[in-house]
């Protein structure tokens, strides 16, 4: 069975003056449950984070911070939202979600949270449309509660993910691997354990061949019982932030590669979403489709 995390909780309404496309998620769902990739047994709605468990990552003077509103205004424009309560509810869903995937994920092989992949979110900050650090929760999380004891980040998201980097820095049993636009944000990177930057332009063929030659080779050396992947589909050569030139076929046959190396390893793999904002948002939300109908036919043999 194929969980899917997602709660009403995760459309927010941003005012319009926002670059960032939230309507997004409801589409994404809408989709998959209008054309049979998922019925509403597919769907799970995640619980919330405690205190103790953002504790296991952020710093207590953030939290602090995030709960009593007192960000300043530069901290808080760093992060890119008018920070409201409603919206640090809602990256505790969030995040909580991502652990649960992860938990679905051991029992079924793979699961998908319709958000998540806040991978700018630092310990003591957060930037760039994230509050809250899903993944480095999560993992955290299951580390401290053995139900991981290596786990491997695949950051395919065409920003770099610092704050995953920051945060794990000092973690050896999580292995964190992004592959990036070198001329994109965050203009700062801060070094991952594997780094791939790529050139603008990068297109399909030359985006797979990196991917092919790094990917298996790290899951033979590091041997991961836990896989996060952002699927994020700012790839896109229709996307607007991203200065890559993926095909929606190209974005389908990235996901294709790393959910068939998850599959022939029998390595559990949770899915976030991440970035993606194409002009059209037809474009991202099939891309994103694609990521949960491939998922489908790899591990529970659905022909769609
Ligand atoms: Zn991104």
């Amino acid at each position: 069975m194929l969980k899917v995390a997602y709660s009403p909780i995760y459309v927010y309404q941003v005012p319009e003056r926002h670059r960032f496309p939230m309507q997004k998620y409801p589409l994404i769902v809408q989709r998959l449950l209008a054309e049979g990739t998922l019925s509403s047994e597919n769907l799970f709605a995640p619980d919330k984070l405690t205190e103790a468990e953002i504790l296991t990552t952020h710093t207590p003077e953030y939290w602090h911070k995030l709960k009593t509103q007192t960000l300043s205004r530069k901290e808080a424009r760093a992060i890119g939202f008018e920070m409201t309560p409603q919206l640090v509810e809602r990256g505790r869903y969030i995040a909580h979600a991502t652990y649960e995937c992860a938990l679905y994920a051991k029992q079924y092989g793979i699961s998908f949270n319709v958000a998540g992949g806040t991978h700018h979110a630092f310990a003591d900050h957060g930037e760039g449309f994230c509050v809250f650090n899903d993944v480095c929760i999560a993992s955290n999380l299951l580390l401290a509660r053995g139900e991981a004891s290596k786990i491997l980040i695949v950051d395919l998201d065409v920003h770099q993910g610092n704050g995953n980097a920051s945060i794990m820095a000092n973690e050896p049993r999580v292995f964190v691997f992004s592959m990036h636009g070198e001329k994109n944000y965050p203009f700062r990177k801060v070094d991952s354990d594997l780094d791939i930057n790529l050139p603008n332009d990068t297109d399909d063929v030359a985006y797979l061949a990196q991917l092919q030659d790094s990917l298996p080779q790290l899951i033979a050396q590091h041997q991961p019982d836990m896989i996060f992947y952002q699927s994020a589909v700012d790839v896109l050569a229709t996307d607007k932030l991203g200065k890559l030139a993926l095909t929606r076929e190209g974005c389908r046959a990235r996901d294709e590669f790393v959910l068939q190396q998850a599959k022939r390893n029998q390595i559990p793999i949770a899915v976030v979403m991440g970035g993606g904002y194409s002009e059209d948002i037809e474009d991202v939300v099939e891309a994103h489709c694609n990521s949960y109908r491939l998922a489908q036919q790899l591990f529970f043999s659905r022909d769609l």
